[in-house]
């Protein structure tokens, strides 16, 4: 497959650099080309998304949900392509995969339906005979950037919102999801969005995505992706006073109580650690455990990791696939080095030959203080630190102790300690005995401290992102 540039209704090959995908589960296999935009695809961009602009955000927002619904129809059809693309693009596993698709699906019926929804209130007004209510209207033109982790859905938790809501849309997709994107605005388009309504520019954060942002005129941006660019992000915004929200980084912990039943904790520290490869921003990468847990916690955690299976992204039987993209291993491989300094509590083993693809072991390591690197920095794959506590006060303020704040999860069978987490934890998505990961669409999203500029997506959240507020007064004495 070759990636393609989708603007003002025509698809079209830009003329920038080319790069031939690797599979990260069979390096030796290429699976499609890219072609990178120049900035001034990014210019047309701008001007079909502007020029689209009246005709859509006027359309009854019934007929805009029809849109969504068919889309969600056609993509749920090619559930297995979608899926599989996405797995030889950037290594999902492809069981995980197909419910990353279908969570795409549910996103948009779910924005489809908002179509036919109250779009404001009605509040009393002091003067007689003087009808108050509120109006949400369309943003204008909104520039979406995404990451290459949930290739699928978090592409679809933007766009269909934005789009219910009478937006029009430029989406910058991340380089390493780019095969992804052309195809999932391929079934936008087939399902009858009007040209201009969705423009897919395929290129790099520093060429495209900057030009983006610095010039063209943008109502409104939705970022996803690390904290180093979300900030820069947000800069540019507020200096150009766009409206913006960037989701960026987590460093979740796992927090392992005394009392924790191990035959549910184990296997949601599993999945939050290792599924996706750790590459998910509400990944497990701390588990904080008071001391009197510590060695059964251990030892499980050994027997168990030992035991998953990590195999190529396209077979079923796989927990975990390789990580993404050659960068990503070089950048997990040198927190990997750093692990194998520190204390190796457990290690899995590959069910293929390692060489052939991207793949790092997941790894459990301990004999680390609160402030060591691996316990700090966002590592983005299959690591997880263990730090020790000698009770559950300083458990949650180890939890707490970290620039980041997206999730977090508590396992306990004690309700006063699971309600004081709550209370507590300075993290936007906050769980007791469920993994770090794995917040549902209809719920709101988002992180507290640097993992976010404090906005949510989903749920109904992302409607007031997508859309601003009128005031409207009518005297009719
Ligand atoms: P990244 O920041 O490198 O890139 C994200 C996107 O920004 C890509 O499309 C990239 O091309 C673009 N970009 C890069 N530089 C840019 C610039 N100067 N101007 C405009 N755009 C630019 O992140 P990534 O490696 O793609 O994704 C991994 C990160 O995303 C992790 O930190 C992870 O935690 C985070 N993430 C957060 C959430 C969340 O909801 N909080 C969800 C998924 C991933």
């Amino acid at each position: 497959m070759e990636s393609r540039n989708y603007i003002g209704g025509e698809w079209y090959t830009p003329r920038g650099d080319v790069i031939h995908v690797k599979n990260p589960s069979n390096t030796s296999e290429e699976i499609g080309v890219l072609h990178l935009s120049e900035a001034s695809d990014m210019q047309q961009a701008g001007e079909a998304a502007q020029k689209a602009l009246a005709s859509w955000a006027s359309m009854n927002s019934g007929k805009r949900g029809q849109i969504l619904y068919q889309a969600a129809d056609l993509l749920a059809s090619k559930l297995d392509e979608v899926a599989t693309l996405s797995s030889l693009e950037m290594g999902k596993p492809i069981s995980e995969m197909k419910g990353e698709v279908m969570r795409g699906v549910h996103l948009l019926r779910y924005y489809a339906a908002e179509g036919v929804r109250a779009v404001g209130d009605v509040i009393p007004a002091g003067a007689d005979n003087v009808l108050q209510y509120t109006k949400r209207v369309p943003l204008g033109v909104v520039g979406l950037i995404t990451p290459w982790n949930f290739p699928v859905a978090i592409p679809i938790w933007k766009l269909a919102p934005a789009l219910i809501c009478g937006n029009t849309v430029i989406w910058k997709p991340a380089e390493a999801a780019s095969l992804s994107a052309t195809k999932i605005t391929a079934i936008l388009a087939e399902a009858g969005l009007p040209a201009g309504v969705l423009n897919l520019v395929i290129g790099t954060g520093s060429k495209v995505g900057s030009r983006m942002l610095e010039e063209l005129p943008l109502d409104g941006v939705s970022f996803t992706g690390s904290t180093k660019t979300g900030l820069q992000v947000a800069a540019t915004c507020a200096r150009r006073n766009i409206k913006y929200q960037t989701e960026m980084g987590g460093k979740n912990a796992a927090v392992v109580l005394r009392d924790a039943d191990l035959s549910t904790t184990v296997p949601a520290i599993l999945s939050g650690a290792f599924r996706s490869a750790g590459q998910k921003c509400t990944a497990t990468s701390r588990i904080i455990v008071e001391q009197a847990a510590y060695e059964p916690l251990v030892d499980e955690l050994r027997k168990e990791v030992a035991k998953l299976y990590v195999g190529n992204a396209l077979d079923p039987s796989s927990y975990l696939g390789p990580v993404a993209s050659a960068g990503q291993y070089e950048t997990v491989r040198s927190y990997v080095r750093l692990a194998e300094q520190t204390e190796v509590l457990a290690q899995g083993q590959a069910q293929v030959d390692p060489s052939t693809g991207y793949y790092v072991m997941p790894l459990v390591v301990g004999g680390v203080g609160p402030d060591h690197k691996l316990v700090q920095e966002e590592i983005f794959g299959p690591v997880a630190a263990v730090v020790r506590a000698t009770d559950a006060e300083e458990a949650f303020a180890l939890c707490n102790q970290t620039m980041y704040g997206l999730s977090a999860s508590v396992f306990t069978q004690n309700l006063s300690r699971a309600l004081r987490f709550l209370d507590e934890t300075q993290a936007g998505m906050v769980r007791v005995n469920l993994e770090t990961a794995g917040v549902e669409y209809q719920a709101p999203f988002g992180g507290m401290k640097l993992s976010s500029s404090h906005t949510r997506e989903q749920g109904q959240a992302a409607l007031s992102f997508y859309s601003q507020v009128k005031t409207c007064a009518v005297y009719y004495g």
